[in-house]
């Protein structure tokens, strides 16, 4: 018996491949919330409103489509409107399209020629290894500055809410150091390997939480009171405690995020459990906000904007989650959902409501130059929204590692990717493990 504990993307699809191969589990979740089952991806739906509270969409190759058609879901899928290949970052005062090929970049404003030369430099800069070297460090080592402050850092802000200075890249973008090592340059690995346009962009009519929702209907979960306390080893196998009942398993997964895993595993060492709580997570609110569509003077056609910290806007970016993905709002309507915080921006994320709303407001109202007041504003807040992958991880990675010879696995957002196309993958990976 496998006992995976926790219920969210990583711990639904690693039940649901070990269901399909005839391996028994015993998947564990907190007690049934309104928002269960899931973990962070959740999506509400209100009259003709979708509000995604956490992910907005996942990328997905042929291996995560045919997924999602085993799962039937073929008929929920929406694809992200091709107008959503557009992304648009903050740079001296106004918006400006990212460039998309070396075509465009080459004519685009939005780089000085300085930074276009190093950036077509790239393929001749000699590569290096640096076991721990920060993302800064490896895009101003082959890119330049420009690229860290314009590209690298929005983007960062965008998925991990994070401080590129901070974060590994061996660890947060393993595909890039990889490609450095084996084709000597990123530019010319990504024209060999043609890693990038394969994978598609997508979400579901009802929203993200679809899939989690189908899964939890596929496989079987046990919920019990304040979840799994505490795990330990017992003779042969690991005992798990929750507050109703104890249960007993050859191999234990953890999918929870590290600081509930540092509880769960203080008795077998305390030191990895303190390790584990130290993790980084990095905070983060979600405003949504809806506006008539003819205030704008020009259409939202893309996948919304960046925000570098260097141009000190409040928010780390809009996505304009109407122009992505149909079916967000009505039709005279546009949906912008906004990020507000991360490491950069934590005193943000301790304003109320109200402010954290007129601030939002104030920014679109002077970027768009409108001067009506919205339809409609909510606000979510995630008080450890993305886990950091910096050097504080290793030693907690180092430890769990050799654990693994003991049946004990992890198989969570916090080590190996945090998308939930990672998720995933790694979940289909260890169930191969399990065969
Ligand atoms: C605001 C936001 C936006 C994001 N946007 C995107 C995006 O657009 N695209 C993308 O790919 N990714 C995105 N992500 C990242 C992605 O959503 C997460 O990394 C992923 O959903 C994590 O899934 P998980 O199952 O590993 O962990 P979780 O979702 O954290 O699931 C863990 C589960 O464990 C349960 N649990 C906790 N404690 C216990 C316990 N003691 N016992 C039993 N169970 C327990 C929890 O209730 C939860 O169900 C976003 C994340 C956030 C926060």
């Amino acid at each position: 018996m496998i006992a995976i504990v926790g219920a969210g993307i990583s711990g639904l699809s690693l039940a649901y491949f070990l269901q399909k191969q005839n391996v028994p589990y015993l998947l564990l979740e907190k007690k049934e919330n309104e928002h269960s089952p899931g973990g962070f991806i959740q999506s509400i739906r209100e009259k003709e409103y979708l509000y995604e509270l956490g992910p907005n969409s996942l990328l997905c190759d042929d291996f995560l489509l045919q997924w999602l058609n085993e799962l039937e879901l073929q008929t929920e899928i929406i694809e992200a409107n091709p107008v959503s290949k557009s992304r648009f970052v903050f740079k001296n005062g106004r918006y400006q399209k990212l460039p998309q090929s070396p075509f465009s970049l080459f004519w685009s404003v939005f780089f000085s020629w300085e930074a276009k030369k190093q950036i077509f430099r790239e393929p001749k800069i000699k590569s290096k290894t640096h076991p721990n070297e920060t993302l800064t460090e490896f895009f101003e080592r082959r890119f330049g500055r420009e690229v860290v402050d314009y590209a690298l850092e929005p983007f960062v802000s965008g998925i991990y809410a994070g401080n590129p200075d901070e974060l590994l890249l061996k660890y947060t973008f393993p595909f890039l150091a990889e490609l450095e090592q084996k084709f000597g340059s990123v530019i010319k690995g990504l024209k060999k390997t043609k890693s990038l346009g394969r994978k598609k962009s997508i979400s579901f009519k009802n929203g993200m939480q679809t899939l989690p929702k189908k899964l939890a209907e596929k496989v079987k979960i046990t919920y019990c009171q304040d979840g799994v306390q505490s795990i330990f080893r017992k003779s042969q196998s690991w005992e798990i405690i929750t507050a109703e009942k104890n249960f007993q398993a050859e191999k234990v997964v953890i999918t929870t995020p590290a600081y509930i895993a540092g509880d769960i595993l203080q008795k077998i060492d305390f030191s990895l459990s303190e390790t584990l709580q130290k993790i980084g997570y990095a905070p983060m609110v979600v405003v949504h906000t809806i506006y008539y569509k003819n205030l704008f003077r020009k259409p939202l056609n893309g996948f919304g904007a960046l925000h570098p910290h260097k141009e000190k806007l409040f928010t780390l970016g809009h996505i304009w989650s109407s122009s992505v993905f149909e079916g967000r709002c009505k039709d005279n309507e546009v949906l912008f959902t906004s990020f507000v915080g991360g490491l950069k921006g934590i005193e943000k994320t301790f304003l109320d409501d109200n402010t954290l709303m007129s601030k939002v407001q104030k920014e679109i109202r002077e970027i768009y130059k409108i001067d009506s007041l919205p339809v409609l504003q909510r606000v979510t807040r995630w008080q450890k929204a993305i886990p950091q992958y910096d050097k504080f991880i290793l030693p907690a990675y180092e430890r769990l590692q050799s654990l693994e010879q003991e049946g004990l696995y992890v198989c969570a957002n916090w080590k190996d990717g945090v998308s939930v196309a990672d998720c995933i993958k790694k979940a289909y990976n260890l169930a191969q493990k399990f065969k």
